[in-house]
């Protein structure tokens, strides 16, 4: 008897939604990939965050596109484009003003059978896949909406459309294997529900505060990016309360988290200096260096600590130490954040004139005056000062090392 044939299973079908991403700021230029890739034959759609954010009606930081083209395929049909990375390669596509369209090859989760036993962190995401296949290895059901711009039809194979109309943050399937494959996404769940105002469905919210003792397994560096994105973009209050409500902060920042109980006030000193940081942040449309975030962040835990120290340099990287080790803060920024805090009486005090010469006063002073913001002083610099950078701290000696290498 010939063996029976197998019914091949069919992937289910995305549902459509026309939309027309157009008339929303869609960007010219990513049509301009998206077009080019399709004239070639191959497919390719706008993807992630950027389509997530016009849906939701805000101005998108970039876009990114989704194709079937193979790296070296893209990099051939444009030739102002780089490819970068090595274990996953992407391609950049250079515009004018120094814009960049990140262009990737669908890629697929990895096998589960790759896995060993209950471990199910990703440690290889290399593979290339389908549409859908790279649709369902994305994060979040909002970010893995594909728009098709020859059709203007929003493809939805996750079921993220209904999740943009009802605001709520909800991962692809399975939200404690979601986290636990990659837990560094506890974070970003955080940070879109900050940043974009959404809701976190409560299976999400739990498998959060269930799963965010692996946030300590996660590769320390992106933990420390993942935190300073959550300072950066105009929605630190939210993203820090949430953080804290959840226990997320016990695990990274416990020397917060403890000063936060501690003080347990609600309307506290350290909820005021996000606050003010989120909003001179949306005020002047631009992130604050890296190292004004994180000093602001630690300021009232790292001035209890070094409260009434004769060594205060000493009291004070005591304290950032162990933070230093769990979340990789580049020594750069540690360095900085121990000198601000060592001399911060002093610019409290007003009598800070020579520490006003050395390239840190400026960030310094940013600190001092969100604080002073934060308690209720009036504004003391004109909105025009020139914005603080920590780059010029690297000074000549760094400078010289990198020609060299
Ligand atoms: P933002 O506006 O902050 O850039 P984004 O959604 O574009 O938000 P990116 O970090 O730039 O976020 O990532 C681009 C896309 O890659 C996301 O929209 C998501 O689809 C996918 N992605 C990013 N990080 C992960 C992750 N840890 N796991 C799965 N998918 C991810
Ligand atoms: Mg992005």
């Amino acid at each position: 008897m010939a063996p029976a044939v197998q019914p091949v299973e069919a992937a289910p079908g995305p549902t459509r939604h026309p939309v027309d991403l157009g008339d929303k700021r869609l960007d010219a230029d990513a049509v301009k990939v998206v077009r080019r890739l399709l004239r070639h034959g191959y497919e390719a759609y706008v993807v992630g965050g950027g389509v997530r954010d016009l849906l939701l009606d805000r101005n998108p930081k970039d876009f990114d596109i989704a194709t079937s083209a193979r790296p070296d395929d893209v990099r051939t049909l444009f030739r102002n484009s780089r490819i970068i990375g090595r274990r996953f390669r992407l391609v950049h596509v250079l515009f004018s003003g120094g814009k960049v369209i990140e262009t990737a090859t669908f890629r697929r989760a990895p096998d589960t059978s790759e896995r060993e036993g209950e471990d199910l962190l990703i440690r290889n995401d290399n593979v290339f896949g389908d549409a859908h296949e790279d649709a369902a290895r994305r994060d979040f059901t909002i970010n893995a909406l594909f728009y098709d711009v020859e059709n203007k039809q929003v493809i939805d194979w996750v079921g993220g459309m209904p999740h943009i109309e009802g605001r709520v943050v909800h991962t692809i399937g399975d939200p404690v294997v979601r986290f636990q494959e990659d837990p560094v996404r506890i974070l970003r769940a955080i940070k879109f529900s900050a940043r974009l105002d959404l809701g976190i469905t409560p299976d999400v919210y739990d498998a959060i505060v269930q799963c965010r003792g692996s946030l300590a397994m996660a590769a320390r560096p992106r933990l420390f990016e993942e935190l300073l994105r959550l300072l950066r973009e105009g929605a630190a209050q939210r993203s820090f309360w949430l953080a804290w409500e959840t226990g997320v902060l016990d695990v990274l920042l416990p020397e917060l988290s403890a000063y936060l109980s501690d003080s347990e006030e609600d309307d506290g000193v350290v909820w005021r200096l996000l606050r003010e940081l989120d909003l001179r942040t949306r005020e002047r449309g631009e992130a604050f260096d890296d190292v004004v975030l994180w000093t602001l962040l630690l300021l009232e835990p790292l001035r209890e600590v070094t409260r009434g120290e004769k060594d205060r340099v000493g009291a004070a990287a005591d304290f950032l130490e162990p933070i230093v080790d769990r979340l990789n803060v580049p020594r750069r920024v540690a360095d900085a954040v121990r000198r601000i805090v060592a001399i911060y009486p002093k610019l409290e005090a007003g009598r800070a004139a020579r520490f006003a010469k050395t390239p840190l006063f400026a960030l310094a002073d940013e600190v001092h005056q969100i604080h002073r913001a934060a308690l209720g002083h009036p504004r003391s610099t004109p909105d025009d000062a020139p914005r603080a950078d920590s780059s010029e701290l690297l000074g000549p000696k760094r400078r010289r090392r990198r020609r060299r290498r």
